[in-house]
């Protein structure tokens, strides 16, 4: 399995057995196991999988989970993101408090062919990698750490860069991702594969971790400021993508809901803001 040749075509290799395929989402080998998936199939022709790992229920983590599966891999992914990817519609619900939306409401990362989940990160053991739970992207979110010190952290790290495409990242918990990313910094690893762009030596992705975390406190502190004014969700919502330069569209619309919300909910239960219904309209004001 060490033969460069059970590899996909264009695989990097970063350490030891470890290797990692540049793609829309970045995958990871290491001696037959496999960590997400783009969408191309045609990557895999010829390299044996017995293992697919998943990160997280985004079906641009799982674009390929389905037909690496029907090649016979096994596939493992938290428990509380598998239900994500065995039935992507839990997830579209999900974003719209689980009433229908139409197709135009849902972004193609929650869209994807379903894929069966055969084993739980919980209770995985397997000597080429572990799993680490980075919870606040989703609530099951995991990195995957490999034997070669090569750590596959999905969505939990944007890295610097990637901020200028993404001014507001989604994430459903705001604090647990502030959180996940001390656990990341406590990590031994060499080298972080973010699920999007470059691969971080350890000192890069200290400084990228970071800045993660000033953005999210920036954000945080400007949504109090905001809120010296009651703003109705709807206005919150608005208020935050206005300053943070994103653009109109349906489905980013969305998923800034979610992740706005994700804010307002962690300064409520910390007793910074408060929230009201008057008018039939919920506002949230700063204390
Ligand atoms: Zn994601």
């Amino acid at each position: 399995m060490k033969a460069s040749a059970a590899l996909s075509q264009g695989a990097v290799r970063l350490e030891g057995d470890t290797f990692y395929v540049p793609g829309l989402t970045n995958s990871g080998f290491v001696d037959g196991l496999a960590i997400d998936t783009g969408p191309e199939e045609s990557g895999y022709e010829g390299v044996a999988i017995d293992t697919l790992a998943i990160t997280h229920g985004h079906a641009d983590h799982f674009a390929c989970g389905a037909f690496l599966r029907g090649r016979g891999a096994r596939v493992v992914a938290a428990r509380d993101d598998a239900s994500l990817i065995e039935n992507p519609d839990i997830n579209i619900r999900g974003m719209f408090s689980w009433a229908k939306p139409a197709d135009l409401l849902v972004t193609k990362l929650f869209q994807g062919t379903p894929c069966g989940v055969d084993g739980l990160l919980e209770l995985w053991d397997d000597p080429r990698a572990e799993a680490v739970h980075l919870p606040g992207h989703t609530l099951g979110h995991t990195g995957i750490l490999t034997r070669d010190g090569v750590l596959f952290s999905g969505d939990a790290l944007y890295r610097e860069v990637l901020w200028r495409r993404h001014p507001l990242p989604y994430a459903i918990d705001p604090d647990m991702v502030a959180a996940s990313l001390d656990r990341i910094a406590s990590l031994d690893f060499s080298w972080l594969v973010p699920g999007h762009g470059e691969p971080a030596p350890r000192e890069e992705a200290l400084s990228d971790i970071a800045f993660h975390k000033e953005q999210i406190a920036g954000v945080e502190a400007r949504i109090v400021e905001l809120l010296d004014k009651p703003h109705s969700t709807e206005e919150a919502i608005a208020a935050v993508s206005a300053e943070r330069g994103l653009s109109d569209s349906p489905a980013g619309y969305w998923l800034a809901v979610t992740t706005v919300k994700g804010y307002l909910g962690n300064l409520l239960g910390r007793g910074i803001i408060e929230f009201y219904v008057k008018d039939h309209t919920g506002y949230w004001h700063s204390l």
